[in-house]
């Protein structure tokens, strides 16, 4: 056991008594190439698990008493010990030689193995940086072995058997703790990036039941579309929740919606967010003036806005005053307010983040509109702002949102 373990830590590039090993051994196979069925099916297994191209030679070479990732002459060779690796196969289980060469694979694909007809011309490497390296082929071998279905505890103990809890100063290989932690991070990785797919798939199921569920019930009160499949979509995500009437006098039920869009290929890095299903409120709330009425009593203006001002609390506090406006339309020979079904809010930045991050954690939200005014613009005068003309104070349009979930449904809001 002892021999086995300092042969292990024998690297090849730097002592020459592997590599010459190594060099015999490419010698005698390169002409007369002998290939072992058995390790050429390890290594597809691996090279399918990875899902890159196979672009390695397998070489048996014997009494080297290791597995070596190696550029010859441009060419990429793994070579190992035969017996060696059975040797280690029979002391642990039927995962290690898989897992050694894995490790051996990772080598190449980090671009870690120098060429050994360049090793004298090229400046050898710190010690350091060969145990980095090696940290780095074994996370890989325990993501691939993950992906082929290995226990965690097979792929640690292949490696813990071949390694030393010894200072691994001044070795070339990390010692064992240190390998065993990143083949557990590797073999996470491929378990994390499974959880990834899953959730993928529960989203889509989402988007097929298109749940919408009263305001009150624990599951299911948000809806979340990820449309990011599409690649001409529009809309990459939505999440909207249905809303209740505080006040019961409308019947209406409000929506609140949170979206990413795409508009003319240009991403929108922050989230739209509109308020539906209220606007028959204002409606009402317009039928007492007539816009003609407006207009004749102010002359001077040349147009005109609506000016929505709310109120958005989440659980006891209030969270943001806000106002968002409702533009004047010529129609039929009429002045009209053009109250769309959907209002867009708009916030700046830090107002946005600073919202979101509350629903993600509150249980309700409530949204209010305190007031509606009316604005004016006069174009020829030297301030075009517009300015208020007259206000009203708004009772009993309340709405109320229910956030349980909200952490998940807008989830892709960062
Ligand atoms: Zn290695």
């Amino acid at each position: 056991m002892k021999k086995l373990l300092f042969l292990l830590f024998i690297p090849f590039v730097t002592f020459s008594q592997s590599t010459d090993g190594v060099d015999i051994c490419l010698a005698l196979q390169s002409n007369n190439f002998t290939t072992d069925a058995e390790a050429e099916r390890a290594l597809t297994r691996i090279m399918n698990a990875s899902g890159l191209a196979k672009n390695f030679a397998l070489i048996p070479c014997d009494n080297i008493s290791n597995a070596v990732a190696v550029s010859y002459r441009g060419e990429r060779y793994i070579i190992y010990d035969k017996k060696f690796m059975s040797l280690i196969s029979s002391r642990t289980n039927d995962w290690s030689n898989l897992t050694i060469l894995a490790h051996e694979v990772g080598h190449h694909l980090n671009g870690h193995s120098i060429d050994l007809s360049m090793a004298k011309i090229v400046e050898p490497k710190s010690l350091a940086e060969k145990r980095r390296q090696e940290l780095e082929a074994d996370e890989f071998a325990g993501f691939i072995m993950a992906k082929l279905g290995a226990p965690l505890s097979s792929v640690l103990s292949s490696i813990s058997l071949i390694t030393t809890d010894d200072d691994d100063t001044f070795s070339t290989h990390p010692k064992r703790s240190r390998r065993l932690e990143r083949l557990r991070v590797g073999y996470n990785k491929e378990k994390e990036d499974k959880s990834l797919v899953n959730s993928k798939t529960e989203t889509i199921k989402a988007v097929e039941k298109k749940i919408k569920s009263k305001l009150g019930t624990v599951d299911g009160t948000w809806n979340l579309i990820d449309y990011t499949d599409d690649p001409f979509g529009k809309i990459k995500y939505s999440s909207f929740i249905e809303g209740d009437n505080v006040s019961d006098i409308y019947e209406d039920k409000p929506i609140l919606y949170f979206q990413k869009e795409v508009i003319d290929g240009w991403k929108f890095e922050s989230p739209l967010i509109y308020i539906s299903n209220f606007q028959n409120q204002i409606k009402k709330y317009l039928d007492f003036y007539s816009d003609t009425n407006w207009r004749n009593k102010i002359e001077s203006y040349e147009k005109f806005f609506l000016k929505v001002y709310f109120t958005i609390a989440i659980d006891k506090d209030i969270i943001l005053n806000h106002f968002f406006t409702i533009e004047e339309s010529f129609e039929n020979e009429k002045y009209l307010f053009d109250v769309k079904q959907k209002s867009m809010i708009i916030f700046d930045e830090g107002e946005l983040i600073y919202l979101i991050n509350k629903i993600k954690e509150g249980n309700q939200l409530y949204f209010k509109i305190n007031k509606i005014g009316l604005s004016g613009q006069n174009k020829r005068s030297y301030n075009p702002k517009p300015r208020e003309i007259e206000s009203n104070e708004v009772e009993n349009i309340i709405f109320k949102f229910n956030l349980k979930g909200s952490s998940n449904a807008l989830r892709w809001i960062n």
